[in-house]
């Protein structure tokens, strides 16, 4: 049996060594703060759930690895100013920045950015954190200690959020799931809606976007595209180079998971255009206690992480696959009563996202 060993053990990495069970192949998860040598055959290969990890004999072994997929996109991504420079060189449609430097100061970015900046630290960030805004009507402060640590950003005023998952093979084959539409609050996912049939108008202008990148970082595997959607024109956010949480909806509504396409690019067995499902909806679990009782609404499959109840934490998703309306309802009346408040402004968003032409 062929081995992919995984830079990382969370949600991610136990959804990928899922998904290699059914394609015979074995993925061993790591923890990153390892410091014992591992047993690492020439032949194996190597991939990684995250782009931020701490210096560890185990993270050092395996990203050294001859066979670490796509080895320079990791570099270029996990840095924001690396990532941004790249979008601008391949003249692809980003935010407006600039490098938050030694002497930049509020008004010099104001003049540049306008009077509503996001911060976002360079490295490290996930969820929203290591962001912070610089708005001109609250006086705010650049921090000292994010000079050189940090991007400043346009903040855009976005109509939506979308993204697209994609991926490419080591014979350069490239193949796509429809875009997703995501629903964030306070920086992290709460919901994912795919697909929708009035974002096709958008499909062939983000493929052509990550197909762009994908091609030129010479990546193998899953890649994800985070987009504001600004009228017609998609804007990158960032990308991911690894399964993304806004393609969990795959579990259930696609031919083929982003999980079992990423472990099949990268160990170089067929990719195949996935075929999707009737529609899906994702519905992160965040801060919350098990309820077992999210296994009996209707048309949903459960997925809990096993990780310690923190609040705000992604601890799980609910992946809903719905052929109507009717059928939509009456899960999302049940799913109801077993959320949070805090899931209320999103059960909003999904009645005016599902089902409706416009
Ligand atoms: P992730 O968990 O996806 O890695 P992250 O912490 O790396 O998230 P981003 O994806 O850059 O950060 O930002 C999180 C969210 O914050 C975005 O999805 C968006 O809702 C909001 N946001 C980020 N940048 C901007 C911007 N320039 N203008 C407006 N909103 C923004
Ligand atoms: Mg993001």
């Amino acid at each position: 049996m062929s081995k992919l060993w995984v830079l990382g053990n969370g949600q991610l990495g136990a959804m990928l060594k899922h998904a290699g069970e059914s394609l015979n192949v074995e993925v061993i998860p790591l923890e990153i703060d390892g410091d014992e040598p591992l047993a690492l055959d020439v032949n194996d290969v190597v991939t990684a759930e995250r782009e931020h990890w701490p210096d560890s004999a185990t993270t050092e072994q395996l990203f050294q690895h001859p066979n670490f997929k796509s080895h320079r996109a990791f570099t270029v991504i996990a840095d924001r100013l690396s990532e941004k420079q790249l979008f601008d060189r391949l003249a692809l449609p980003t935010a407006p920045w600039s490098a938050l430097s030694s002497d930049s100061t509020e008004v010099d970015l104001y003049a540049v950015l306008g009077s509503s900046i996001v911060l976002k630290r360079r490295s490290g960030g996930y969820d929203g954190k290591g962001q912070q805004w610089l708005r001109k009507s609250a006086c705010d402060v650049i921090p000292q200690d994010w000079r050189g640590q940090a991007i400043a950003e346009q903040a855009i005023g976005f109509d939506e959020e979308i993204s697209l998952v994609g991926a490419r093979s080591a014979l350069g084959e490239l193949v796509f799931y429809p875009l997703t539409l995501n629903f964030h609050q306070e920086g992290i996912l709460l919901a994912s809606i795919a697909p929708l049939d009035r974002l096709q108008r958008y499909q062939a202008q983000a493929e052509a976007m990550l197909a762009t990148l994908m091609t030129d970082l010479d990546y193998v595997g899953v890649l994800a595209m985070e987009c504001f959607r600004v009228g017609d024109q998609l804007m990158i956010n960032e990308v991911a180079p690894r399964v993304h949480n806004s393609g969990h909806w795959t579990m259930n509504g696609a031919s083929m998971s982003q999980f079992s396409l990423h472990v099949s690019a990268v160990m170089g067995l067929p990719v195949h255009q996935p075929k999707t499902n009737d529609i899906s909806v994702m519905i992160n679990i965040l801060g919350l206690e098990w309820e077992p009782r999210w296994i009996s609404v209707p048309n949903a499959t459960v997925y809990w992480y096993d990780k310690e109840v923190l609040s705000g934490r992604k601890l799980g998703h609910i992946n809903l696959n719905i052929k109507s309306a009717t059928e939509l309802d009456a899960s999302l009346a049940m799913l109801k009563g077993l959320l949070s408040e805090r899931y209320d402004v999103m059960f909003d968003w999904l009645d005016k996202n599902l089902f409706k032409l416009s």
